[in-house]
C-alpha cells in the first residue's frame, strides 16, 4: 500500500533532495501537500510531477499565480501561512519538515498533532521550541525523526531503550570554508565565498551558519532536545571530510559511529523507510579513496558563535530561542551585504546578553519572544551600520 507523504519547504534543498527519493519509487507514495514561500514555478512543476493533491505557496499575493500555473492538473491550489499550517494538518503518514528558521515552528507543530511520523529537517523549530514540540510528539503518539546528518547519525547509533549507558555523543564538524581562516582574514569574506561550502550543498542560510559555526551550536542544542543524555554530555569534534556524521561513545568505551557519502538523500532515506531501509542512488562512499579522516578540537576563539550557543545551553530558559531569531536576522543581514562576517557573532552577542530571557510556554510566547528578539536585533544591525 502506498504511503501518504508531505514535504514542507519542497522546493528548498532538503525538499528537493526529498522529491527525488519519491519520485524515483512513484508507486511507494502518494503525495498529499507540498508548500513553498514563493517559488511558484518549482512548486507547481513539482506538483504536477508528483500528482500532489495540494499546493500552497506562503506568499498570499501570489496564488492567482500558483493556480494558473496548476490549470489543468489535479493539484489544489492555496496561499498564505495558515493555509501552510492546515496542509500540514491534513495527516499524511510522513511529513518532511523542510522550511527553513522558525517560520517553520507552526506547520510542524500541526503535523506533530496528527500522531505520524515527522521526519524533522527544521532544527531552527527545535532550537526555539524543543520542549514544547516533544511534548507536542509524545501527546499525540507522533514519531519525531531527525534528518539532521548528524543527529540522524546518533539515532541510528543511539541505546533508545536505556540512554544511560551513553557516555558521550559527539557531533562532527566539517569546519565550514573558513576553518583554517584567521580572524583579520575572516573579517574580508564576502556571501559568495560563506555560501560555498566544502562538502556540502545546502540553503544559503544553513550554508552561512556552517561558515560561522553557528550551525553546530544550534545542532548541540537540537541534540540536546532529540536525545535525553543530559547537555554535558554533548560534544562537538571537527572532521574537516564529512565522512562520519556522528558518534554515541558508551560506558564500556566503545564508540559507534555512522559514517555516510556527503549526501543528504541518505539520511532522508533513513526517515522516509524507518524501520526499513530503502536504496538510494547516492554515490557509495569509497573509503580508500578517502584514504585518512582527520579530526581536531574545535577552535572557539575563532569560532565565538559555538561558544554563544554553549552558553545559551547552558542558561537554558529561553536564551536558545532569542540566540536563534538574533542569529537568523544577523545571517540575513549579512547575505544582504548589510554587515560583515565578524558582525554576526557581535549582533547576536549583543542580543543574546542584554536580553532577559523567560521561559517560553506556550507556541504563542515561544513566537513572541521569537519576534522581540528579532526587533532587538534590528536595533543592534541599525546600530551597527550607523
Ligand atoms: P532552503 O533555503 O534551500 O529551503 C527552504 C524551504 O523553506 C524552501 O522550500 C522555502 O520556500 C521554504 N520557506 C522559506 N521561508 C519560508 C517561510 N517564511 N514560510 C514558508 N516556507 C518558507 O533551505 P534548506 O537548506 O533546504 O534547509 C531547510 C531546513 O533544513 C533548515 O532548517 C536547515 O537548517 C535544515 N537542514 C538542511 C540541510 C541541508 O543540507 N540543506 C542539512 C541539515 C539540516
Ligand atoms: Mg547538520
Amino acid at each position: 500500500m502506498a504511503r501518504s507523504v508531505s514535504i514542507l519547504g519542497a522546493t528548498g534543498s532538503i525538499g528537493r533532495s526529498t522529491l527525488d527519493l519519491i519520485e524515483r519509487e512513484d508507486d511507494a507514495f502518494d503525495v498529499i501537500a507540498l508548500t513553498a514561500r514563493s517559488d511558484v514555478e518549482g512548486l507547481a512543476a513539482a506538483a504536477r510531477r508528483t500528482r500532489a493533491q495540494h499546493a500552497v505557496i506562503g506568499d498570499e499575493r501570489l496564488y492567482t499565480a500558483l493556480k494558473d500555473a496548476l490549470a489543468g492538473s489535479e493539484t489544489q491550489a492555496a496561499a498564505g501561512n495558515d493555509a501552510i499550517c492546515e496542509a500540514a494538518a491534513l495527516g499524511a503518514d510522513w511529513t518532511m519538515a523542510a522550511i527553513v528558521g522558525t517560520a517553520g515552528l507552526k506547520p510542524v507543530m500541526a503535523a506533530l498533532k496528527q500522531g505520524k511520523t515527522v521526519a524533522l529537517a527544521n532544527k531552527e523549530s527545535l532550537v526555539l521550541a524543543g520542549g514544547l514540540m516533544t511534548h507536542a510528539a509524545q501527546e499525540a503518539g507522533a514519531t519525531l525523526l531527525p534528518v539532521d546528518s548528524e543527529h540522524n547519525a546518533v539515532f541510528q547509533c543511539f541505546p533508545h531503550d536505556d540512554p544511560s549507558r551513553v557516555r558521550r555523543i559527539i557531533l562532527t564538524a566539517s569546519g565550514g570554508p573558513f576553518r583554517t581562516l584567521s580572524r583579520e582574514e575572516m573579517a574580508r569574506v564576502t556571501p559568495a565565498q560563506a555560501v560555498k561550502h566544502p562538502n556540502w550543498s545546502m540553503g544559503a542560510k544553513i550554508s552561512v551558519d556552517s561558515a560561522t559555526l553557528m550551525n553546530k551550536g544550534l545542532e548541540l542544542i537540537e541534540a540536546h532536545h532529540l536525545f535525553p543524555v543530559g547537555s554535558e554530555k554533548l560534544s562537538v569534534l571537527v572532521h574537516p571530510q564529512s565522512v562520519v556524521h556522528s558518534l554515541v561513545e558508551y560506558v564500556d568505551g566503545s564508540m559507534l559511529a555512522q559514517l555516510g557519502p556527503a549526501d543528504m538523500r541518505t539520511p532522508i532515506a533513513h526517515t522516509l523507510a524507518w524501520p526499513q531501509r530503502m536504496k538510494t542512488p547516492c554515490e557509495p562512499l569509497d573509503l580508500a579513496k578517502v584514504g585518512r579522516l582527520d579530526f581536531e578540537d574545535p577552535d572557539l576563539d575563532r569560532f565565538p558563535a559555538l561558544a554563544l550557543a554553549l552558553e545559551a545551553l547552558a542558561a537554558g530558559g529561553s536564551r536558545a530561542g532569542v540566540l536563534n531569531a538574533a542569529n537568523e536576522e544577523a545571517v540575513a543581514a549579512f547575505l544582504a551585504g548589510r554587515i560583515g562576517f565578524l558582525d554576526i557573532f557581535m549582533v547576536v552577542d549583543q542580543v543574546v546578553s542584554r536580553y532577559d530571557p523567560r521561559p517560553a510556554e506556550t507556541i504563542d510566547e515561544a513566537l513572541m519572544l521569537d519576534a522581540e528578539s528579532r526587533r532587538e536585533t534590528a536595533l543592534a544591525l541599525e546600530r551597527r551600520a550607523a
